[in-house]
C-alpha cells in the first residue's frame, strides 16, 4: 500500500460530505493511521471511528496555536511519528469588497491562513526530527482566477495567501527533506455552500468547466494522496489544480 503505517493528520475532516473526510478514507486505504482534527471531539471521534479501528480524533481550533500543538503531541505520544499534515480546515462568505467587515476579514483569513501556518509550526518540528514530511496546503482556484464563483474577496486573498505561505515554506523546509505542496480546486460538492449555491449559479458554473461536471470530494482526496505518498517524491512548492478545466493557464 501507498502509505502503510504512515501517520497522517488532516484538519477539518470530520464534515460527512467535505473534502478532508474523503481524504481521511482514501489514506486509510493506503494503510494511513488518521488523525481527523476538526472542531468538535464528538464529530471528530465519530469520523474516526468510521474509517475503522487504529484511527484518532481529537478537537482542534486551527486558530488556536495551543489547540494545534497540543494535537501533533497528541498524535506523536499515540503513534510515536507524524508523516504528514493535510492543511485542509477552511470556511468561507459568499460577500462583496464592501460587505466585508473586521469580523468577516479575521473570520476568514484567521481558518485558512492563519490556521494552516498554526498546523504546520506544530507538526514541522517533529518532521525536523525524523529529516522526512508531506504537507498539502488546501488553497483554492478562486485565489488564482479572482474569486467569481462563490467566496468573497477575502476568501481569494486567504487561499492566494496560503499558496505564498505553502511556497515559501518549501523552499525553507527542502532540506530537512520536507514536501509542502497545493491543491486549488474547482467548485467541490461538499456542504461549504451551505444552501446558498442555487441551481442556476450551478448551472452557470458548469457551462465553464470542460470536463462538463462539478468536482467530487474523493477527486480532492485523489490529489492528496498523490502529494502525500511516495509517489511526488521530487515534489515540492507545486500547485496542484484540480478543478475539470476550469482554469487552465
Ligand atoms: P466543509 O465545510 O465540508 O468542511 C470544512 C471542515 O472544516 C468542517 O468539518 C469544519 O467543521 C472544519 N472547520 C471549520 N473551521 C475550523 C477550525 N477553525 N478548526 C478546525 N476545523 C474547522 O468544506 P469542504 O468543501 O470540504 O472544504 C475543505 C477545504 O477545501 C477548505 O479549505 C475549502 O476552503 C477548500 N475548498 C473547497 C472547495 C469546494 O468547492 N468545496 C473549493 C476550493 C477549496
Amino acid at each position: 500500500m501507498l502509505l502503510d503505517n504512515q501517520v497522517v493528520i488532516v484538519t477539518g475532516a470530520a464534515s460527512a460530505r467535505g473534502i478532508g473526510k474523503a481524504t481521511a478514507r482514501a489514506l486509510a486505504a493506503e494503510g494511513a493511521r488518521i488523525v481527523i482534527l476538526d472542531l468538535r471531539q464528538a464529530d471528530a471521534e465519530s469520523a474516526a471511528s468510521d474509517l475503522g479501528i487504529g484511527h484518532l480524533g481529537l478537537a482542534c481550533d486551527v486558530t488556536d496555536k495551543a489547540a494545534c500543538v497540543d494535537a501533533a503531541n497528541a498524535a506523536i505520544e499515540k503513534y510515536g511519528r507524524i508523516d504528514a499534515l493535510i492543511n485542509n480546515a477552511g470556511i468561507t462568505q459568499p460577500i462583496k469588497t464592501l460587505e466585508i467587515s473586521a469580523d468577516n476579514f479575521d473570520a476568514v483569513i484567521g481558518v485558512n491562513l492563519r490556521g494552516t501556518l498554526h498546523m504546520s509550526q506544530a507538526v514541522i518540528p517533529q518532521m525536523k526530527k525524523q529529516q522526512q514530511g508531506s504537507i498539502v496546503c488546501m488553497s483554492s482556484v478562486s485565489a488564482q482566477r479572482g474569486g467569481g464563483i462563490f467566496g468573497g474577496p477575502h476568501y481569494s486573498a486567504a487561499k492566494a495567501g496560503v499558496l505564498g505561505l505553502a511556497r515559501a515554506m518549501a523552499r525553507e523546509l527542502g532540506p530537512d527533506h520536507i514536501r509542502v505542496n497545493s491543491i486549488t480546486p474547482g467548485l467541490i460538492q461538499t456542504d461549504i455552500t451551505g444552501d446558498k449555491l442555487t441551481p442556476e449559479m450551478r448551472t452557470d458554473i458548469i457551462k465553464g468547466i470542460p470536463l462538463g461536471r462539478l468536482g467530487d470530494a474523493a477527486d480532492i482526496a485523489n490529489a492528496c494522496l498523490f502529494l502525500t505518498s511516495g509517489l511526488s517524491s521530487y515534489l515540492t512548492g507545486v500547485t496542484l489544480d484540480v478543478n475539470g478545466g476550469m482554469l487552465i493557464h
